[in-house]
C-alpha cells in the first residue's frame, strides 16, 4: 500500500524544478517536497518501477541518513520518503542525482511511467528498451516539462494490467506493433512498435497544446469536444511522422480491473514476486530485496500495487529459499497471506487530515483472505486507492464507512461506529 498524500498538497518547500501552472499542481517531488505532520516527504519517480541494486542502494542510504527509516511504495510504483529535514533537500538531490534517479532537474515529476511488472519474465514481451526510449524522449522534451505530476504513461505487455489502470497514455506491445490509447478511451491508434514511445510522448505533447486554455492536469479533465480533439491531432500527427504504417483507429476496450502480479515464483523462477503490507518497507527489508536481487538478476520491480518482483534467473531451490528468507522478514510471499489486497493511506499521525490512525486499523481488521481489495482512508480524499473493483473504507465523523467501488460506481454498505470487531466483521463481509 501507499503511503499517501493529498493530490492538492499545501506548503510546498521548494528547492527548483518546473514552474508550475496556475500553481496547483502541488505533487511532490524530491527537488519540491511536501510539508507533512511527520515532516517533509519527498516522493522519487522510478519509471516502470525498475530500479538497479546500486539505484535502490542509493534510495536506501536516502531513507536512513534523512527519512524516518522506512520506504513507502506508492500505487504508481514510486518510492517516498517520510520524516525528512527539509533543511536535506539540497542533499538529498545530490544523493539521487550521483546515483542516476534525477537524470533532469526540469522534468524529475513528469516522469511517471508504469509498465506491467511481469514483462520479458512469464513469455511476455519485454518492455525495457521501450521503457528507456519513452524516459528518455519525455526528458528530452522541453514541453513534457510542464507535465503535471499527475499525469501518468503507462506501458503494458498486452495482459491488460496496467492498462486497466486508467493512465493518460498507454502503449499495448501487440506483436510487431503498439496499440496507443489516450486517457480511458475504447479507441486505439496502431503504430510500429519502434514508433510507439515516440507516440507516447506525441500524445502527451498534443494533450498539453488543448490543455492551454482549460488549465485540465489529466487527459480525462478535459471536456469531451477538447478530447476528441487531442485523439484528431494525435491521428493526424501519426499520420504525417510514420505515414501509411499508421493504422487505422480500432476498438480494444480498456480492461476495468488491473490484475496484479500474485507473491511467489513466476515463470518457472524467472522471477520471484513480494507483496509489502501496507506498502511500507523497513531498511532491513529493503536491504534484503537489494541484496537478493544483486545475487540474481541485479533489479528490483517495484509494482504499482505495492509489491515488489525480484527478476532471476533463479533455480527452484533458490527461488523457494529466496522467498523463505523474505518471507522470515515479514514480506508476503504467498497469496494466501491475511495482508493480501489490504491497503491503506498514511493516516494519522502522517497526515493533519486524517480522522484516525488508519494503518492501525486495517491491521486490526486484517483477516480472511477476501475477494476483494480493501483500502482504508482517513479522509474522502482516498489518496493512492486501488483502481476497478475494491473496498472503500473511508473514515467520517460518523464513523467507518464502507462501500463497494466498482470504477466510478460507488454503492454504500455499511456505517460502522461500534468499535474494531464489528468493523472487521464488515469489512470481512464485504469482501467475500
Ligand atoms: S487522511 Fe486523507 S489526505 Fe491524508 S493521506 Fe489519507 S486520504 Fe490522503
Amino acid at each position: 500500500m501507499l503511503a499517501a498524500m493529498p493530490d492538492s498538497a499545501p506548503s510546498p518547500l521548494s528547492a527548483g524544478g518546473p514552474a508550475l501552472r496556475g500553481g496547483g499542481d502541488a505533487c511532490p517531488g524530491t527537488l519540491r517536497l511536501h510539508r507533512a505532520d511527520d515532516g517533509a516527504l519527498a516522493r522519487v519517480r522510478v519509471p516502470g518501477g525498475v530500479l538497479s541494486a546500486d539505484r535502490a542502494d542509493a534510495l536506501l542510504t536516502a531513507a536512513g541518513r534523512f527519512g524516518d527509516g522506512e520506504l513507502h511504495l506508492t500505487s504508481r510504483g514510486n518510492v517516498q520518503l517520510r520524516g525528512l529535514d527539509a533543511a536535506c533537500a539540497g542533499a538529498l538531490a545530490e544523493l539521487l542525482t550521483a546515483a542516476g534517479l534525477l537524470p533532469s532537474a526540469a522534468h524529475e515529476r513528469a516522469r511517471n511511467i508504469v509498465a506491467s511488472p511481469l514483462a520479458g519474465l512469464d513469455g511476455s514481451p519485454a518492455l525495457g528498451h521501450r521503457l528507456a526510449e519513452l524516459d528518455g524522449l519525455v526528458c528530452g522534451s522541453a514541453a513534457a516539462a510542464s507535465l503535471s505530476g499527475r499525469f501518468l504513461f503507462a506501458l503494458d505487455d498486452g495482459r491488460g494490467d496496467v492498462d486497466a489502470l486508467g493512465a493518460d497514455v498507454t502503449l499495448i506491445a501487440a506483436g510487431d506493433s503498439c496499440l496507443l490509447r489516450i486517457g480511458a478511451e475504447d479507441e486505439v491508434f496502431r503504430v510500429p512498435g519502434g514508433e510507439g514511445p515516440r507516440a507516447a510522448l506525441l500524445a502527451a505533447e498534443a494533450f498539453l497544446r488543448a490543455a492551454r486554455d482549460s488549465g485540465a492536469w489529466r487527459v480525462k479533465d478535459l471536456p469531451d469536444g477538447v478530447r476528441a480533439g487531442v485523439r484528431a491531432d494525435v491521428r493526424a500527427e501519426l499520420v504525417r511522422t510514420v505515414g501509411a504504417a499508421a493504422g487505422p483507429a480500432m476498438r480494444r476496450p480498456r480492461p476495468r480491473t488491473a490484475t496484479p502480479p500474485a507473491p511467489g515464483p513466476y515463470g518457472s523462477t524467472n522471477a520471484i514476486g513480494v507483496d509489502v503490507p501496507l506498502g511500507r518497507l523497513t531498511l532491513a527489508q529493503w536491504r534484503l530485496l537489494t541484496e537478493t536481487a544483486r545475487r540474481y538478476g541485479n533489479e528490483l520491480r517495484l509494482t504499482p500495487w505495492r509489491g515488489i518482483v525480484v527478476p532471476g534467473p533463479f533455480a527452484r531451490d533458490e527461488a523457494a529459499e529466496a522467498l523463505r528468507t523474505l518471507g522470515a522478514a515479514g514480506l508476503i510471499i504467498a497469496p494466501d497471506s491475511p495482508w493480501t489486497g489490504v491497503g491503506a493511506c498514511i493516516g494519522h499521525p502522517g497526515c493533519a487530515k486524517s480522522l484516525s490512525d488508519v494503518r492501525a486499523e486495517a491491521g486490526t481488521a486484517v483477516g480472511p483472505v477476501g475477494r476483494l481489495p480493501v483500502y482504508w482512508s482517513g479522509c474522502e480524499r482516498r489518496c493512492g486507492h486501488p483502481h476497478g473493483e475494491w473496498i472503500d473504507v473511508v473514515v467520517t465523523p460518523d464513523g467507518h464507512r464502507i462501500s463497494h467501488v466498482r470504477g466510478e460506481r460507488r454503492d454504500p454498505q455499511a456505517t460502522v461506529r461500534n468499535g474494531p470487531a464489528a468493523l472487521a466483521a464488515a469489512v470481512a463481509a464485504a469482501r467475500a
